[in-house]
């Protein structure tokens, strides 16, 4: 399996020898011990890297920056635009942001490309052919990390789906596939559930997979598409879905593959990349010398492609390989090879570094010096405004009254010229005809309507949140219900 073909980013136009300039951080936990075994062997195998590190992480958060980089960090990358990155520790709790989605987001990586392939019967798996690549958007989702408590008893997260965003990352995973001979792309969303965000995203897919015809597509629900990735995941090629779904079923088919410690991954934007292990800093094998340091070599072998140095690549890729199949492994992979040889991180560097020159005799050698065409990194096509009109207003309220009747009996009469056309709770329709069985918090949404068929203006809007809280009801907050070219742009309540 070949980690990732040369793009046509900014840096993959050199195949000589001058040093590419390299931000390195050496992370967190088990990260400094598995980056400098990484560039042990990136360097004994001949990779040209101008290393220029960088602090990032737990000590830069403890020392004040809540965002665990401090300014000037950011010309470095600026300025290198590739970055070696060993997981970070991410504090609990003090309103630590994630670094990791801080600077995929930052540097604009919107495409998170996670290979995840067997080694058997070398490595121990119950799925032996497997050869998944999972594309993961990088950028949104969840991860736009906009949370508030609203009430006393609810707590809210925002899922932001935009239609560059999809575009761009399902447009990547076609021409990831195209550029590497992969036969299917398959999109994972939950689009029964959630229409108008993973269902824009689905749509996008289906719409982009048109222009893709010798390519085989597929959709799955995300919880059925998960289950059938750990069961039988020969069926799936190039996967391509959200952040959050992304996150988590690379983490399961990196495991099923033989350990997720084996598992790189590249953070591919316009203007920079980002290369790290898919696993975190887990800080109970630090200093321990017994972390695989594998996922961050792969990565960096990822790197050196990138970076346009496809035969270094091609040496430290062959070399490990080999070490695999001599069954020179740490401790998180299973030791029932014959003649296996348990190592610690130190250990298995050693005969990475011994093996350079070195192809495996029974896995396929990795070629990146025969790579084609550059894959190029897509943009989304321009936006087209559609008309807009706003039709309603849901209006969210704190109110610690349990029944919705009460509740009603305090809107109607400041709805003024507005309908009241529906309460929800948990986003369950609980008036008008609710069920006395569904359970209400002190989080309500009341659906207020411009009368026949009209539209509403901010000014409209004002007014209502005026009434309501001149009738002592305390908003939270508003969203506008809008059509967009007469599709309406939100969806009904549970029920209604
Ligand atoms: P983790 O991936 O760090 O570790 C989970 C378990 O997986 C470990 O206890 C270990 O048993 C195994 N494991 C992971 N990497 C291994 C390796 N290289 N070799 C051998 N075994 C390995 O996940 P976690 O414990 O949930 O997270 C720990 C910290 O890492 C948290 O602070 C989290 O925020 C952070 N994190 C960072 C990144 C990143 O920097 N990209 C990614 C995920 C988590």
């Amino acid at each position: 399996m070949t980690l990732l073909p040369p793009l046509s980013a900014p840096l993959a136009h050199t195949q000589s020898i001058r040093p590419v300039p390299v931000a390195v951080a050496m992370g967190d936990g088990i990260g400094p011990e598995i980056m400098r075994a990484s560039l042990s062997v990136l360097q004994a195998a001949g990779a040209a890297l101008e290393i220029r590190e960088i602090a990032l992480g737990e000590a830069v958060y403890k020392s004040g920056h809540s965002s665990g980089i401090a300014p000037e960090t950011w010309d470095v990358l600026r300025a290198t635009k590739l970055l070696y990155k060993a997981p970070i520790t991410t504090p609990q709790g003090g309103g630590y942001k994630s670094l990791n989605v801080t600077l995929r987001k930052s540097l604009g990586l919107f495409a998170n490309v996670r290979p995840t392939g067997a080694y058997a019967p070398f490595v121990a798996t119950k799925h032996p052919g497997m050869d998944v690549v999972i594309v993961r958007e990088n950028e949104e989702d969840l991860y736009a990390g906009i949370e508030h408590r609203q009430t006393d008893e609810v707590y809210q997260c925002l899922k932001l789906v935009s239609r560059p965003g999809t575009e761009k990352i399902v447009r990547f995973a076609f021409e990831y596939a195209r550029r590497n001979g992969r036969r299917k792309v398959s999109c994972f969303s939950k689009d029964n559930i959630m229409k108008l965000t993973d269902g824009l995203f689905h749509k996008t897919f289906d719409a982009i997979a048109k222009e893709y015809k010798e390519i085989e597509t597929d959709h799955w629900i995300i919880d059925i598409g998960a289950a059938r990735l750990a069961s039988n995941p020969g069926q799936f090629d190039v996967i391509v879905t959200g952040n959050l779904y992304g996150d988590i079923i690379s983490d399961i088919a990196a495991e099923i593959a033989g350990s997720v410690g084996l598992a790189p991954s590249a953070n591919i934007g316009a203007h920079g990349a980002m290369f790290e292990a898919i696993h975190g800093s887990a800080p109970p094998l630090a200093r321990k010398d017994v972390a695989n340091p594998s996922g961050l070599l792969l990565a960096g072998v990822m790197m050196l492609v990138h970076a346009g140095q496809p035969r270094v690549a091609e040496r430290v890729h062959n070399a490990w390989l080999r070490t695999i199949e001599d069954g020179v492994h740490t401790a998180d992979i299973p030791q029932d090879t014959p003649g296996a040889q348990r190592v610690g991180t130190k250990g298995f560097t050693q005969a990475v570094i011994a093996r350079l020159g070195l192809e495996p005799r029974h896995l396929a050698p990795v070629r990146y010096g025969e790579a084609g065409p550059a894959l190029a990194v897509p943009e989304a096509a321009p936006t087209v405004p559609a008309e807009k009109r706003t039709v309603g207003v849901d209006v969210f309220l704190h109110w610690s009254g349990r029944t919705p009747d009460n509740l009603a009996t305090l809107l109607l009469p400041v709805a003024g010229g507005m309908e009241l056309a529906m309460i929800t709770n948990r986003g369950v329709k609980v008036w008008p005809q609710g069920l006395a069985e569904t359970f209400c918090t002190d989080h309500w949404r009341c659906r207020f309507l411009a009368q026949a068929g009209g539209d509403l203006g901010h000014v409209d809007i004002v007014a209502l949140l005026a009434r309501l809280a001149g009738a002592g009801l305390d908003f939270i907050k508003t969203e506008h219900l809008c059509t967009f070219g007469g599709v309406p742009g939100f969806s009904l309540g549970q029920g209604q």
